[in-house]
């Protein structure tokens, strides 16, 4: 097995942008955070603030991100052996939702457990089962920063109950996620409440779009339901400076009802992880009178595993009818859940259908 260290030879190849080293190894730059392959054309940086990896995968696990310009995922590695250890984590990175057994990759591979262990420790300094963790682990607080809420960030990230996170977190976090979740700025949210075709219609906002669109059959439902989403976050149903635009998207979403405008495009304040958000992209395409499965969902966003995740991010849906979570079925066309009542889904459906015959 190649070994890298600080083998002047690498160097040199980093100098002379060998082509004929891509896919031996990655050098990456300290001052900037980027890793890249031997040729990228890129300006040299300085030798104290660079450090060599074997593999793309070993370099991101230190807190490395991948060149645009050169790409250095793309190249296959040299080395079977190193090959197959980027299999391997390319396997732990797609089955996120089920975490891996070493006996799965084994069979998987055709190695022998003991095999695979050493191999996959030489090459990235951690078993593949530290692996998968610290994947979930920097998963997480990259779905937390993003002000996703700590519920959200948690399934994203592939821990099935938050047990297995906590029991992590204080070694890795050194704090616990809720207060970790905290950390995000505190909210200003208005809401605004009015009648439509299915029952009470509630639309909340701050200053930058809406946050909050829900249906019920009560007022104190609805709100309650809004305090529940927003614990941290200071809600009141009169503010002069946000209400001109409120009432505004308000009315966007009651004319989109009747039907008065085929889709709606409302600014969102909506914090979600990136996995929600592609799933949430991903349903806005999905036009009017039309449904998809789960399943569908799920491979038009590069997931097809991923179909519970899918089916979790639409029920963690913020901002009913904007983006259309109902338009999403099961797969022998039945109807699944929806969070805000099954009527409701049923009806929104079926006068979709209608807007489009007549
Ligand atoms: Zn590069």
């Amino acid at each position: 097995m190649p070994s890298v260290t600080n083998n002047p030879e690498l160097w040199d190849a980093v100098l002379s942008r060998d082509a004929s080293r891509d896919g031996s190894f990655v050098f990456a730059v300290r001052s900037t955070g980027i890793y890249c392959r031997p040729s990228c054309p890129a300006r040299r940086p300085r030798r104290e603030q660079v450090q060599f990896f074997q593999l793309p995968e070993a370099a991101e696990q230190a807190g490395f991100r991948a060149c645009r310009r050169c790409r250095p995922r793309r190249v296959r590695h040299h080395h079977p052996e190193i090959e197959l250890v980027r299999r391997v984590c390319a396997a732990i990175e797609e089955n996120d939702e089920q975490p891996l057994t070493l006996e799965k990759l084994s069979a998987s591979t055709g190695l022998s457990a003991h095999h695979l262990q050493r191999t996959f420790k030489e090459v990235m300094g951690i078993t593949p089962r530290q692996y998968a963790e610290s994947r979930r682990l920097t998963q997480f607080k990259a779905n937390v920063k993003s002000g996703a809420s700590v519920t959200a960030a948690m399934y994203d990230a592939g821990y099935g109950s938050s047990r297995g996170l906590y029991e992590k977190s204080s070694a890795h976090l050194g704090m616990t996620p809720a207060t970790y979740g905290r950390g995000g700025r505190g909210m200003r949210i208005i809401y605004t409440i009015a009648d439509c075709s299915l029952g009470r219609l509630l639309v909340a906002a701050t200053e930058r779009g809406v946050c909050s669109v829900a249906l019920g059959d009560s007022d104190i439902e609805l709100v309650k339901g809004l305090f529940a989403e927003y614990p941290n976050a200071s809600i009141d149903s009169k503010d002069t400076a946000i209400s001109p635009s409120l009432n505004l998207w308000l009315n966007q979403v009651l004319e989109h009802l009747n039907r008065k405008t085929p889709r709606i495009d409302l600014p969102l304040d909506i914090r979600a992880t990136a996995f929600q958000w592609r799933v949430w992209d991903e349903l806005r395409q999905i036009p009017l009178g039309a449904t998809r499965s789960y399943q569908q969902i799920a491979n038009a966003i590069g997931k097809p595993k991923a179909v519970r995740a899918v089916a979790r991010a639409c029920a963690s849906n913020h901002a009913a009818l904007v983006i259309p979570c109902h338009r999403v079925v099961r797969e022998d066309k039945t109807l699944g859940g929806y969070r805000w009542g099954l009527e409701r889904k049923r009806k929104l459906l079926d006068a979709e259908e209608r807007a489009l015959t007549s």
